[in-house]
């Protein structure tokens, strides 16, 4: 049930707030089934990027393609629906279960109305439990699998932004886009996160375009690099590349 994961395709996007240009023309390629990082210090329009290529930001000028398809300016449920889902950088969770949460993510391939399912009939219920089955093996690739029927509240940081990242594989994405994955994680944490989204990539055959702040996560996850600078694109490349470009390093090291 993936969607195929397809090339994403950003050109020359600017977007612009009262008098700040976040991100100024912009451009770069997702290949299929790649890890494509997107790094730069805080402010350099990282979010703003991902908030563009999800629908909730419209860009002033430029244009974004899935698989061939003109997604700009798409609102946000229409672009999941093309098989892009998202984590956000800071955890964004509905109150309720983990299940219930993931329910959530599995509502794009959901099929029978909210009436069929208010109303219990049996497809709807069949569905339902078919979903809930998938999700629990979701969950349990993300060693949720004990927290599965906890509400989210009570779980600790670490375990929440997992459930944001099951969350968004519920919905079975050709790509995914996660904006900063491990940003306040203790280091094993953090490892163990990266082996996660390893393995997600391995198994699933999805692309992945990742925002991270941090280096070596970068270094360890991505097959190519964008780097961001007050909006711009300073560099782009593989990550070892992109690592010893002067410009990277004046932008990262602030000489
Ligand atoms: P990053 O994720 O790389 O740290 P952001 O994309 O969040 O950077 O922000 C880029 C710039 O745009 C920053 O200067 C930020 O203050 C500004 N910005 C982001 N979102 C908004 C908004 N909704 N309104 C006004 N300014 C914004
Ligand atoms: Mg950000």
């Amino acid at each position: 049930m993936t969607a195929p994961a397809a090339r994403l395709e950003v050109r020359g996007i600017t977007v612009r707030f009262a008098g700040l240009t976040a991100l100024d023309d912009v451009s770069f390629t997702v290949e299929p089934g790649t890890v494509h990082a997107l790094i730069g210090p805080n402010g350099a329009g990282k979010s703003t990027c991902f908030n563009v290529l999800s629908g909730v930001y419209r860009a002033a000028s430029g244009s974004v393609a899935y698989g061939g398809r003109e997604i700009t300016g798409m609102p946000p449920h229409a672009v999941t629906g093309l098989g892009i889902a998202r984590t956000f950088q800071n955890i964004v969770l509905t109150a309720g279960t983990v299940a219930d949460n993931l329910m959530l993510g599995r509502h794009r391939l959901t099929r029978a109305g909210f009436a069929a399912t208010a109303l219990r009939l049996p497809g709807a219920v069949r569905e339902q439990r078919r979903h809930r089955a998938r999700a629990a093996e979701i969950a349990g690739f993300l060693g949720l699998e004990a927290h599965f029927d906890q509400p989210v509240g009570a779980l600790p940081y670490g375990v929440r932004k997992r459930v944001e990242l099951a969350r968004a594989l519920c919905a079975e994405p050709g790509l995914l886009l996660l904006d900063e994955p491990v940003a306040g994680m203790n280091p094993a944490e953090r490892l163990e996160t990266a082996d996660t989204i390893a393995a997600i990539r391995a198994a699933l055959g999805i692309s992945v375009l990742l925002v991270e702040h941090d280096m070596g996560m970068v270094m360890r996850l991505a097959d190519t690099v964008t780097v961001l600078d007050f909006g711009r694109r300073i560099a782009d490349g593989t990550p070892e590349a992109v690592q010893q470009d002067p410009a990277v390093l004046r932008a990262y090291l602030g000489q």
